[in-house]
């Protein structure tokens, strides 16, 4: 049995690479990384492509191993060409990803030391700086320190257990659902209703409020509709606002329906998942007035603080309300009780085993300060203005609103034939063309195309090209 254990060792081993394999692995991906970025100015920012990355197939799963060059080679060329670069500053469309070079130190550095941030007796560390990015993010909000939260994958699970926290703090039980009511406008991301659906709430009833010409809901509609659902014995449940919808980038009234979600005792959740770290400029504070009257917030790091995908944030203003919605215990768990000076993210989410994301989003904010993402927002702010002011001296363009934040929607109004029509075509335009990416929507029926700032890699002289392709199809298309 011995000598059948030492074979197996041997193989086993293999999986802990020597410190010279670890260097040869670690100097090639940092070569690889480092010509990422250098190339990636000249990289575009969307790339059709016939085969669609179906290379990666080439290379199946075998009992032997491969050489990293072949597989480096491959990732080049079949996963970070085709789609879309959400790396590149000349990304506008959707809402841009970030990728900031600490976070991959950190997520390096996290994943070979490999600490559990669950809970508090494995990791108390990880565990503080987990908490100290919350702490931070809720006196960002405006949340008294009974404020709590947690990191979570991205908005979508952030609004999913926020909804969750709502439903269970409201009391209702399933017999209820049929006549619970939620309250929004068709401007929410749709992660919402499926959050909903997730809730166990599929059966409740979606209230779309009526929204203003800026897309804004109307918080005195909203009031005369939970009267109207009160009379009809329906149970209102809880108000999903935005700030900073994805569309078009709309900020709610959010001391409005603060109000209003007070006089009614519902619970008022503030998707912030685009807008929030907008709170870091003064433009943003003045916009986003009344969201520290909520009782919670889903805010993306993943996307104002631009971090690489994989995080997202659920802040609470009762923390005990989260606890409480979430916490279990089990009997293998019962060691982890000897340590609870700090709150344990497992016990503020659906989540047990995870990635220590707090790292990626402590180590920019110690080794850059806070200063340059302040300004890196007012920057994306005053570049979305810019465009919305230069856009509009193409004959032809017709504006949406101004950007409240740094979203805004236009089109091409052609002399002739069907406007959806073109602009649909003036987007593959752009898409296939590939050195700026902008996306387009639909608003009530009407074809728009969109601009986004939110890369931290976009400066003036993208949004000068994104002008300059866009008048240049303008004129191809005509
Ligand atoms: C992006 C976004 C979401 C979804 O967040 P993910 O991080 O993509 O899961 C939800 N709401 C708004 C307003 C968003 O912009």
């Amino acid at each position: 049995m011995k000598e059948q254990i030492k074979q197996l060792e041997k193989q086993s081993r293999k999986l802990e690479p020597s410190k010279k394999k670890r260097n040869h692995f670690f100097e090639k991906a940092k070569d690889y990384s480092q010509s990422f970025l250098d190339d990636l100015p000249d990289l575009p920012a969307y790339q059709e492509d016939e085969n669609m990355g179906d290379g990666v197939y080439d290379l199946p799963f075998e009992d032997s191993p491969k050489k990293l060059d072949a597989i480096l080679d491959l990732l080049k060329s079949e996963v970070d060409r085709p789609g879309l670069n959400p790396a590149s500053g000349k990304h506008a469309g959707y809402i841009p990803g970030g990728g900031v070079y600490p976070s991959a130190i950190a997520d390096y550095l996290a994943a070979v030391t490999n600490r559990y941030a669950g809970v508090f007796f494995s990791s108390p560390g990880a565990v503080r700086i987990e908490n100290m990015c919350i702490r931070w993010m809720c006196d960002l909000i405006g949340y008294p320190d009974s404020g709590s939260g947690n990191l979570t994958s991205g908005g979508s699970i952030a609004n999913l257990i926020g909804l969750v926290v709502a439903r269970d703090e409201s009391g209702i039980t399933a017999s209820d659902f049929e006549r619970a009511v939620i309250y929004t406008t068709r401007q929410v991301h749709h992660c919402v209703i499926k959050a909903i659906k997730f809730a166990g709430l599929r059966e409740a009833t979606v209230r779309t409020i009526p929204m203003d010409d800026h897309y804004c809901m109307k918080s005195d509609e909203l009031n005369k509709q939970i009267i109207a659902d009160k009379n009809d014995g329906l149970i209102p449940l809880t108000i999903f606002a935005s700030a900073g919808t994805t569309d078009i980038g709309a900020v709610d009234p959010l001391n409005e329906i603060a109000e209003i979600a007070e006089q009614h005792d519902l619970w008022f959740h503030v998707d912030a998942a685009y807008g929030g770290f907008f709170l870091l400029t003064e433009h943003g504070q003045e916009v986003m007035r009344g969201i520290e009257n909520s009782d919670s917030v889903t805010i993306d790091p993943h996307k104002g603080l631009f971090l690489p995908y994989g995080s997202g944030a659920l802040l609470v203003k009762d923390g005990q309300k989260l606890y409480d919605s979430q916490h279990m215990t089990a009997n293998y768990l019962q060691d982890t009780l000897k340590a609870t000076e700090e709150a344990s993210p497992a016990d503020l989410s659906p989540e047990l085993s995870k990635h220590f994301r707090g790292l990626r989003m402590w180590l920019p904010l110690q080794l850059f300060g806070i200063e340059p993402f302040r300004a890196a927002l007012d920057e994306k702010l005053m570049l979305s203005r810019y465009f919305y002011q230069e856009v509009q001296n193409i004959d032809g363009i017709e504006v949406g609103p101004e950007p409240e934040l740094s979203v805004m929607f236009f089109r091409y109004l052609p002399e002739e034939g069907d406007p959806n029509e073109f602009n649909k075509k003036l987007a593959d335009a752009i898409h296939e063309d590939g050195r700026v990416f902008l996306s387009s929507t639909h608003i009530n029926g009407t074809v728009y195309l969109r601009l986004a700032v939110l890369n931290f890699r976009t400066h003036l002289d993208d949004i000068e090209l994104i002008l300059n392709v866009l008048k240049e199809k303008i004129e191809l298309l005509q």
